[in-house]
């Protein structure tokens, strides 16, 4: 199964969409990377997700991405009996530690880092901000509170607390019990949730050990104020606009947007733009107009994915959600003008040898017209750097690892496919054709580009360019393994 569409769709699996059947209809709508979001849910939960998933991609024969979101230090009202309730304004709420399922007057807030914080006047948002709270006074295990914005509060919703520093740790003990679960089952990225400084993607980067992306969602201030070095250490990132617009002014959002994407190009790392882009979606069968204008700008920003977050997970149309979002991207995607933006925003070319031919592949596939650009990769960066380029062709790439070929779900323009690892650029030229025509990307008679870094099979600079015609010598299909020998 072939996608024409260059920027990818990350869809969040939840009570609405973990089955066998709707996964099968996310995929086919368009879904490229399934996002398990570990502040829900069991691991039993996340593991049977998994499973489906993998499932799936066997029936599928393509590479599916998997994101296993970890909480990190976010702060959460506890339950209610009934699960929700309706808060008015002016009325008094109390915030304790007691686990009891709350009620009208009171909830729990298991953070005693919180209610030592907090102070006489200190405000705290609930639910992505969506309710407001003002301290009225402090004790020893709790605190009160008058509403000042009112609204619906159901079981476990965020809270902000803007007005305080809180010292709380990067990763807590939940999130390094979910990590390694993550990685002994094998997910693809994880995502690091309230990341605040350089130290928080080291610190995670230890642990993994590489066998993940580590994905920093960037929805703290402090964050932006570490852009560089943050994303320098990490594999990717997330515009994690909830949280970020719950402490930033709302019209800082869509700059900041811009800002990291920018700098995640220039590094040729993949970026999401996430939160509330089909949010009225939950509950209708149509977005709004500025909905589709939020998902259209996300892709003329130049993002290499979009997310779909309670649309999918707990919506009424998960699907629906994911067939409008990939219409929406499709149509932008047609646009010359969106073309010219990513061009003219274009990076650098970096100065090493494999930035040089990642370079050179973009100009000479545009000038002949090529029908794809091969990159054959071990682990990635030679198919990063071909995507840094926002060429015109398609990408393809080829590689002898699964766990690569998965990960590739998530950038810009790639279509990635395991393919067995070659001796030479002969035989590369074989297998790249073949495969090209197979995946349905090439019909005989047009060219492809190929990069490579020789030797082959060794992860090390891209070095090589190579055009190839595309014939019509019928080759059997490769096979679909884990690691193709
Ligand atoms: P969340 O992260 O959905 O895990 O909160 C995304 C965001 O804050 O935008
Ligand atoms: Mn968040």
């Amino acid at each position: 199964m072939l996608r024409r569409r260059r920027t990818k769709l990350v869809a969040t699996l939840g009570p609405a969409s973990s089955n066998a059947d709707m996964l099968a209809q996310l995929f086919q709508a368009g879904a490229d990377v399934f996002r398990l979001n570990f502040s829900h849910g069991s691991h039993e939960d996340h593991g049977r997700n998994i499973d489906l998933i993998r499932d799936l991609e066997a029936k599928t024969k393509r590479p599916i991405g998997i994101l296993a979101d970890v909480q990190g230090p976010k702060l959460r009202v506890g339950r209610f009996m009934g699960g929700a309730i309706v808060l008015s304004p002016g009325q008094t709420f109390r915030l304790d530690l007691n686990p009891t399922p709350g009620d009208l007057t009171r909830a729990n807030l298991p953070h005693p880092e919180i209610i030592g914080a907090a102070q006489i006047g200190s405000h705290l948002l609930l639910d992505d901000g969506k309710l407001k709270l003002r301290v009225t006074h402090v004790r020893e295990d709790h605190v009160e509170t008058v509403v000042v914005t009112g609204g619906r509060l159901s079981d476990r919703k965020g809270v902000n607390v803007p007005d305080v520093v809180l010292p709380i740790p990067a990763l807590t003990k939940k999130d390094r019990e979910d990590m390694a679960f993550a990685l002994e089952r094998g997910v693809e990225y994880i995502g690091l949730s309230f990341v605040q400084r350089p130290e928080d993607v080291m610190e995670a980067q230890e642990i993994i050990k590489g066998r993940a992306w580590v994905l920093s969602k960037l929805e703290k201030p402090q964050a932006l104020d570490n852009l560089e070095s943050i994303l320098a250490l990490s594999d990717a990132v997330m515009v994690a606009r909830g949280d970020l617009g719950v402490e930033l002014p709302p019209e800082e959002v869509p700059l900041a947007q811009k800002r990291i994407i920018r700098a995640a190009r220039d590094l040729g790392k993949p970026v999401i733009v996430a939160t509330q882009m089909l949010e009225s979606m939950i509950s209708a069968p149509t977005p709004t107009r500025a909905e589709a204008s939020d998902v259209a700008t996300a892709v003329y920003d130049g993002a290499d994915a979009v997310m779909l977050s309670a649309e999918t997970a707990a919506g009424q149309y998960p699907v629906e959600a994911v067939t409008i979002m990939d219409r929406i991207v499709g149509r932008v995607e047609k646009d010359a003008d969106w073309r010219m933006q990513t061009d003219r925003r274009r990076p650098e070319t970096e100065k090493s040898v494999s930035g040089a031919i990642a370079t050179a592949a973009r100009q000479v596939a545009q000038t002949i017209e090529a029908s794809a650009i091969v990159a054959l990769t071990n682990s990635g960066p030679t198919t990063l750097r071909v995507a840094r380029e926002r060429p015109t062709a398609p990408i393809l790439c080829l590689t002898p690892h699964m766990e690569t070929a998965r990960r590739m779900a998530l950038t810009w323009g790639v279509h990635a496919t395991p393919a067995p690892v070659t001796h030479s650029m002969s035989e590369t030229v074989q297998v790249a054709v073949q495969i090209a025509r197979t995946e349905g990307i090439s019909e005989p008679g047009q060219d492809i580009v190929i990069v490579a870094g020789m030797p082959f099979g060794k992860s090390g600079s891209t070095n090589a360019l190579r055009v190839a015609k595309v014939t019509r010598t019928q080759i059997s299909e490769p096979e679909f393994e884990d690691e193709v020998k």
